[in-house]
């Protein structure tokens, strides 16, 4: 199933090239209640509500795609676990960077460790990218975004792929320079997850991605996930052994080379096989 929330508050199944509405099927939250727990209520009760789409669908209102607003499919997320150079080539390309003056980003994966992304970070591709700090160099970074669906406390690898509840393409943007990931990365607006959510009923081997980037027409970035260091399971279990991963929970598995930077007005492509395609405008904040 593909579900995508639009236009702020509507809740999305989308079929080929239409949105249908199917907000209502949002009736199988349950109600809130304090104190809150930390996790997304749509992800946390994912069956439940796929259940009432499934009944809604064929009399849903329909809309365009290209006539909505994409939001983030997540919207309350504890955190955005993320990992760091996860493609070979792309660490050869920061190695060979002469504005990569901190040893911290040279080291291999398995010694940085993987860092977090603010949550408040989290927008969809309709709400775009609002740059800061433009006298320095703000960069793209594709990478596929895995959406965790239930708590993950300490995981094996084996079993890592039964606590997902799907994928969407996640951008990664990055002011380049000295200091922690997390300061860089955690800016308003430079997580962005979209088009939507592909559940693992319809993707459940994330292995073997296309996965590629264009910046106003122009190919920056293109690889498949087969090539990540670390693949998915091992980057839930990694991660779940540190903290346990909860519903809504975002992981950032890492971006190929060709990363470069982006400018107001510029128009981000992103697509990801089987996961769908978005654009996303750069703008000023
Ligand atoms: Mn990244």
């Amino acid at each position: 199933m593909k579900i995508c929330r639009f236009n702020t508050t509507r809740l999305g199944l989308v079929k080929n090239n239409e949105v249908l509405d199917v907000t209502e099927a949002l009736s199988a939250l349950p109600t809130l209640q304090w104190p809150m727990v930390f996790e997304d209520p749509l992800i946390a009760n994912l069956p439940e509500v796929m259940a009432k789409i499934k009944t809604l669908a064929s009399t849903a209102e329909r809309f365009n795609l290209s006539d909505v607003t994409l939001n983030s499919p997540v919207t309350l997320a504890s955190k955005l676990p993320s990992a760091p150079v996860n493609y070979l080539k792309h660490l050869a390309e920061v190695e060979g960077d002469p504005t990569t003056f901190h040893t911290h980003h040279l080291k291999r994966i398995e010694e940085v460790g993987l860092f977090l992304k603010a949550s408040s970070s989290l927008v969809g591709p309709g709400d775009g990218v609002a740059l800061r700090h433009l006298d320095r160099r703000n960069d793209h970074e594709l990478e596929l975004a895995v959406i965790i669906g239930k708590k993950a406390d300490r995981v094996s690898p084996e079993e890592a792929l039964d606590y997902v509840a799907g994928y969407a393409i996640g951008l990664d943007i990055t002011i380049r320079g000295p200091e922690e990931r997390s300061l860089r990365k955690s800016i308003d607006s430079y997580s962005v997850l979209g088009p939507w959510m592909t559940t693992v009923d319809e993707l459940s081997d994330p292995s073997n991605l296309e996965i590629e980037l264009h910046v106003n027409g122009e190919l920056r970035q293109r690889a498949n996930t087969k090539d990540l260091i670390i693949d998915v399971p091992h980057l839930i279990a990694w991660a779940s052994e540190y903290y346990a991963l909860l519903p809504g929970d975002v992981i950032f598995t890492g971006t190929p080379d060709g990363v470069g930077p982006v400018l107001p007005g510029d128009v981000i492509t992103a697509r990801i096989e089987h996961l769908g395609e978005m654009s996303v405008l750069v703008r000023q904040a």
